[in-house]
């Protein structure tokens, strides 16, 4: 077969996987604007990883989406590893090089700070200091955007403190780390408050940080998207501040991989969370 002839497929590796909504993204976007092309849901264990990775392009792949559990572990395999994806220590889309060279990129933070952009066009970075709650794979990529976009400080709480810490040590003096318990004291004065944890998330515990510190003119976003309007999106909604769900950065975080593997920037537009919500 020749270049031209091939359709291009791409994908996204995780274990497990059945619960990515990347395929009917993906999918979306495919028919959307014509293009032959598959994406493909695939479930590798961490110990196949490599190998799969070795194959795919010799299947026509020009690249995938990596989520958990390969996120960090993708950069002892990538050959070429951007700067970003270095600095928060994780990649999620892999473009497979004519070369046979592995190029890995991390578009979280990215798809962070464009969804707020898009549905808080007003939303200020350097306004305030922003609060982020948790300190996990995803804080990581939305603490580095967050400081790149010109937050002046950054309060950090997690229920594992080292964790916190370790994006002090990483990401300098801007970062200020509180306790766990103390989560609720450092929504005061917060611009941006931002819930990267997993509680309210269905199937799991419930967000219980009070948030009676909020500020009225904060912009407060959670990435968790199932439910959509999570109870921490519901109640700080109801004390008066702006909200953006965690949907617009899934699906923001898909476009530079969509366009690096099949040509066309898709647009991120309502149409497009109907079809994802729907699927
Ligand atoms: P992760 O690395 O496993 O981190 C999970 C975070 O949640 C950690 O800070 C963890 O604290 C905290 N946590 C979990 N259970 C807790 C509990 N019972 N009490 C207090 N804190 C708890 O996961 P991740 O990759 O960062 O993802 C975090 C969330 O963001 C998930 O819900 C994920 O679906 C979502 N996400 C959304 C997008 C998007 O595009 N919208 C992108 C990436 C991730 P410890 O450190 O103490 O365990």
């Amino acid at each position: 077969m020749t270049e031209l002839a091939r359709i291009p497929l791409a994908g996204v590796i995780g274990h497990p996987i059945a619960h990515s909504r990347s395929p009917a993204l993906h999918g979306y976007w495919l028919r959307r604007y014509g293009i032959k092309g598959h994406y493909i849901p695939m479930d590798v264990t961490p110990a196949d990883l490599a190998h799969v990775l070795g194959t795919l392009p010799k299947l026509g792949f020009v690249g995938v989406n990596i989520t958990i559990p390969h996120k960090e572990a993708i950069l002892g395999i990538a050959d070429i590893i951007t700067d970003r994806a270095a600095l928060i220590g994780a990649a999620n889309t892999l473009i497979f090089r004519k070369d046979g060279r592995i190029h890995a990129d991390n578009t979280d933070g990215a798809g962070f700070i464009a969804n707020l952009r898009q549905r808080a066009p007003f939303w200020n970075p350097a306004a305030g200091p922003a609060a982020v709650l948790g300190a996990g794979g995803a804080a990581r990529a939305v603490v580095a955007a967050l400081i790149e976009v010109g937050v002046p400080e950054v309060h950090i709480a997690n229920r594992t403190r080292p964790r916190a810490e370790a994006l002090r040590s990483d990401f300098g003096a801007k970062i200020i780390v509180h306790e766990w318990v103390q989560a609720a004291n450092m929504l005061d004065g917060a611009a941006t408050v931002v819930n990267t944890t997993s509680l309210g998330m269905t199937g799991k515990p419930d967000f219980r940080v009070p948030l009676d510190a909020l500020n009225p003119r904060a912009v407060v976003t959670d990435l968790v998207y199932a439910p959509l309007m999570t109870q921490f999106l519901i109640e700080a909604a109801a004390m008066g501040c702006t909200v953006v769900d965690g949907l617009g950065m899934l699906l923001h975080q898909a476009a530079p991989g969509f366009e690096r593997w099949f040509g066309i920037r898709p647009e991120v537009d309502d149409a497009t969370r109907h079809a994802v919500l729907g699927a």
